[in-house]
């Protein structure tokens, strides 16, 4: 049998990457070279629309980057000085062809192509009003919801096209457009997902983190604005508030996992504030241990946090094989179940004999964290503590972030003594909200009234009600994690 591997099911996934140019005569291949800093945001397919000033010109496919855009031959296609692209990983629409960004119509004042990273709560509810009034949609996702709204808007220009079929969607979105005379940023008005814009010679860039531009070598110049459009044209670059401002909801998680540690978001180093979630977690879950060794590789910045301030030997006590690909032959069960081997191996030198505090970022399922302990225990480990650099997640995302259903968030079913159990750990601690909090620089910690930041998935704080959803209430049943697993 053919699969995905399953040790990557058991962590939340980022959506989307989207990425932008304007002004440069190889722009598709800077975009390639975007989306690949971008992979990370999405792996299971890849698409970039160009525009040569007559045609658009694109190229979309399911699997990576390199696999899409690895040749020149594909690239030489993409004629123009203006394109925009997207990686996508899906939490709306299967993974078809079809649903690949960016998507492109041809609309009344030219072609339109559109790459979203987020999702949209409402899109459901409208797409239902659509194909009432014989809009006739050609993918599963939600992003198709703007497309068609652009469409059918009475509004004459494209951006007051966009402005009009904004004010009707609800959640997150953080947009690259191109039409035949621009490319287009968007933030929606709580800024929940991120897009910075940077700046290459004459070149303007949209990018959804700045490792992005690092990759082309372009300068940031700054985050694009929670309810802002960004116009990058001939004329330059426009800004455009149109929204009613709001405080924004940047996604917290951001922070702690999805985005790349050599990223700088909201003016902060993603890889600097992972050290201070590891050293407040340390400071409020102190424990006697030998190593402190994190579970690779994004727990490894929040280690090296924890550690300083516990001052505990750090140690790379697990090993992780880069060259695990997305699929490998599974003949049967008991190999299925080795399969955590094969992305970690436990580096017994370091851990035999030992009290060891593992840290990592999160627990969705808890079916990982339980393999590696039992890994580093087979590995001579005396005592196994667990530290993890976010609070509990207990509730769903619908803003683009790839959950389970509530009932098989492991902290929704169990308290902290139960995980544990199920974990097999000596201890379990998980960093406070209002830990999380200063961390990332919102001294003194989270606002109960106004928080600065989207935290749903810990709290049940939806900044947004998602109204195509049900959020489920009160304690999800107590499935056995067992019986889960061999369903
Ligand atoms: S619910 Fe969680 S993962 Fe989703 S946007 Fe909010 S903080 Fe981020």
């Amino acid at each position: 049998m053919l699969t995905t591997h399953p040790f990557d099911d058991d962590h939340l996934k980022e959506e989307c990457g989207v990425f932008g140019i304007f002004g440069h005569p190889e722009a598709a291949a800077h975009v390639a070279l975007g989306l690949h800093a971008l992979q990370h945001r999405g792996q299971e397919a890849a698409g970039i629309v160009a525009y040569d000033g007559t045609h658009f010109h694109n190229h979309r496919g399911l699997g990576h980057v390199e696999d899409n855009f690895g040749s020149e031959n594909v690239i030489r296609k993409l004629k123009g000085s203006m394109s925009v692209g997207h990686v996508r990983y899906s939490t709306t629409g299967e993974t078809l062809l079809r649903n690949v960004q960016p998507l492109f119509a041809e609309m009344e004042f030219g072609g339109l192509a559109l790459g979203h990273n987020g999702n949209l709560t409402n899109a459901a509810a409208l797409r239902r009003q659509l194909v009432r009034r014989g809009c006739l949609f050609q993918s599963t996702t939600d992003t198709e919801v703007i497309i068609h709204l652009i469409a059918i808007s009475l509004y004459s220009t494209v951006e007051d096209r966009l402005i009009d079929a904004l004010r009707q969607v609800e959640g997150a979105y953080s947009l690259v457009a191109l039409t035949r005379d621009s490319v287009i940023g968007v933030r929606d008005p709580l800024g929940i997902r991120p897009l910075v814009l940077g700046k290459m010679e004459k070149s303007w860039i949209l990018a959804s983190e700045t490792c992005a531009l690092d990759i082309i070598g372009a300068e940031f110049v700054r985050d694009v604005e929670p309810g802002e459009i960004v116009v990058l044209s001939a004329d330059g670059i426009r800004s455009l508030k149109p929204f009613v401002k709001k405080p924004s909801r940047f996604c917290i998680f951001e922070y702690i996992y999805f985005a790349r540690p050599d990223s700088v978001v909201e003016g902060t180093s993603v890889y600097e504030a992972r050290k201070r979630i590891g050293s407040e977690l340390a400071r409020e879950s102190r424990v006697e241990a030998d190593v402190v060794v994190p579970v690779p590789d994004s727990g490894v910045p929040a280690a090296i946090g924890f550690a300083a301030v516990a001052k505990i030997p750090f140690e790379l006590g697990i090993i992780r094989n880069h060259y695990v690909g997305r699929t490998f032959i599974q003949p049967t069960d008991s190999v299925r179940h080795t399969g955590v081997k094969m992305k970690h191996n436990a580096n017994r030198a370091m851990l035999a004999g030992k009290r060891v505090i593992l840290v990592d970022d999160s627990i969705v399922r808890g079916t990982t964290s339980r393999k590696i302990v039992e890994m580093v225990r087979q590995a001579g480990a005396t005592e196994v503590h667990m530290r993890i650099s976010s609070p509990p997640t207990t509730y769903s995302c619908y803003f683009g972030i790839d959950t389970p259903e509530r009932e098989k968030l492991l902290a929704a079913r169990y308290d902290l003594e139960g995980m544990a159990k199920l974990i097999g750990v000596d201890s379990l601690a998980f960093i406070s909200i209002d830990g999380l909090y200063r961390a990332v620089g919102a001294a003194p910690g989270r606002n109960a009234d106004q928080p600065q930041f989207c935290d749903a998935c810990f709290t049940g704080d939806y900044p947004v009600i998602p109204t195509d959803f049900t959020v489920p209430s009160g304690d999800p049943k107590q499935l056995s994690l067992l019986n889960e697993e061999q369903t």
